[in-house]
């Protein structure tokens, strides 16, 4: 969806890919408008750095929210009004951090497929580790997040 202001739509959805950066719940990019205009489920467009305070329509300023959480914020910190509205003051994962994500995950999972999680029984025969790859799994997840 193309907009005269902030261009086009899809580019400021992938920063959270295509979800609320408030409530962390999806977006429907038809339902683009005037807040209100479709109910609720309006889709709007939310400073990070409130324009009241000087915020701008830089990209890396814009993300995407529906028209009652971005009412509900106001002019507050993004990070207090996701916390009431997510549970969480963290953003939603972008595009690129889900893709990164999974191919942690994915390689966890390969990893885990192999030598590496399984241990050596009395008998002889190898058992897969699930809570070495686990720990793995995590530690991985965690670096990707760390790199990007
Ligand atoms: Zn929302």
């Amino acid at each position: 969806m193309l907009t005269k202001r902030y261009g086009d739509l899809r580019t400021v959805a992938a920063h959270t890919d295509g979800d609320c950066h408030l409530c962390h719940e999806s977006l429907d990019l038809d339902l683009y408008g005037p807040t209100g205009h479709f109910g609720p489920e309006t889709v709007t467009v939310d400073h990070l750095v409130p324009q009241s305070v000087g915020g701008g329509d830089e990209p890396d300023n814009l993300r995407l929210a529906h028209g009652s959480c971005n009412s509900r914020r106001g002019t507050r910190d993004v990070a207090v009004a996701r916390l009431e509205l997510a549970g969480t003051s963290d953003a939603p994962l972008s595009s690129g951090e889900k893709a990164a994500w999974s191919i942690g995950a994915g390689s966890a999972v390969a990893l885990g497929a192999g030598h590496l999680f399984a241990r050596q029984l009395p008998d002889g025969t190898r058992e897969f580790n699930g809570e070495a790859a686990l720990v793995a799994g995590v530690l991985g997840t965690l670096f990707v997040r760390a790199i990007l």
